[in-house]
């Protein structure tokens, strides 16, 4: 068991009981000497779910809380859940299964809808929504917008953050605008697969070394992630559960405390409201 003698916060990865590594995934992280993990579930279809309503996600969302607690029990730190409707699905339900646009988007945020409920029960710390990463078409695009907006609501009112899924960008100015509008505060948003710079809401950036070299050398608040996702179908897919703690432990080495302070205990607490120091055993 490594110690690096700072918590370790993997901020966006996918467990899976039924996947290749499952649990295993978690004790090679704790192993690395990584601490603190926030969940995100997977997309609703990659379980075999079809939704047909916002309750049909409960499922979904009960299963990555009991997976969390399973993970809260590997580690010196802790997990939380992250729940929320992958921006994807509005393909899937416009493209394969015949909806509007505007239907898939209400069914989307019906789901957000029992998300949130979720997070205003406790557990929760974030939502999850975004857009589409591709291209599509310009009511796809609006309808996922709408999606997003709301989903900036519910977090607004239920206390958590939100965290995004969207195209690759270095600008989200015009979603830290919506944020505020919204009144969450921008800083509560966060990109997941962000690079080393980014406008308008907080980064959750991929342990790309030259990426997290320019987040570091930036000065600003930001979070480390892997995206892994434990799908036995691509086991290389992604980066590995050990990539954020050997990440740390590389930036420890070269002298940058401050700037792990920064992305494991500063900004987590920032955006999410959560303490990695206090609830380390
Ligand atoms: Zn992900």
């Amino acid at each position: 068991m490594r110690e690096l003698g700072t918590p370790v916060l993997d901020d966006h990865l996918h467990l899976d009981r039924n996947g290749a590594r499952g649990i295993d995934a978690v004790r090679d992280f704790a192993r690395s000497g990584g601490t603190h993990l926030l969940v995100v579930n997977k997309p609703s279809w990659h379980l075999g779910f079809e939704a047909e309503t916002g309750a049909d996600f409960r499922a979904v969302f009960e299963e990555t809380l009991d997976i969390v607690a399973d993970a809260t029990d590997e580690l010196r730190g802790r997990a939380w859940p992250v729940l929320g409707v992958h921006p994807g699905l509005v393909s899937r339900l416009v493209d394969e299964r015949g909806f509007a646009p505007e239907e898939a988007a209400d069914l989307m945020c019906a789901g957000l809808d029992v998300a949130a409920e979720y997070a205003a029960a406790g557990e929760p710390v974030a939502l999850k929504s975004g857009r589409p990463h591709y291209e599509v078409s310009d009511d796809v695009w609006n309808a996922s917008n709408r999606v997003l907006r709301h989903a900036l609501k519910r977090a607004a009112e239920t206390g958590v953050a939100l965290q995004l899924h969207t195209e690759t960008t270095e600008d989200l100015t015009d979603v830290g605008a919506w944020a505020e509008d919204a009144g969450l505060p921008p800083e509560r948003v966060v990109k997941h697969y962000a690079s080393g710079t980014l406008a308008g809401v907080t980064k959750s950036v991929m342990c790309e070394k030259d990426y997290l070299e320019t987040a570091v050398e930036s000065g600003e608040p930001f979070l480390m992630e892997t995206d892994y996702v434990d799908d036995p179908d691509r086991p290389g897919a992604v980066m590995g559960p050990k990539t954020v703690p050997r990440r740390v432990n590389w930036l420890l080495e070269a002298g940058r405390d401050e700037a792990v302070r920064r992305a494991h205990v500063e900004t987590p607490e920032a955006v999410y409201g959560i303490d990695t120091e206090a609830t380390l055993a």
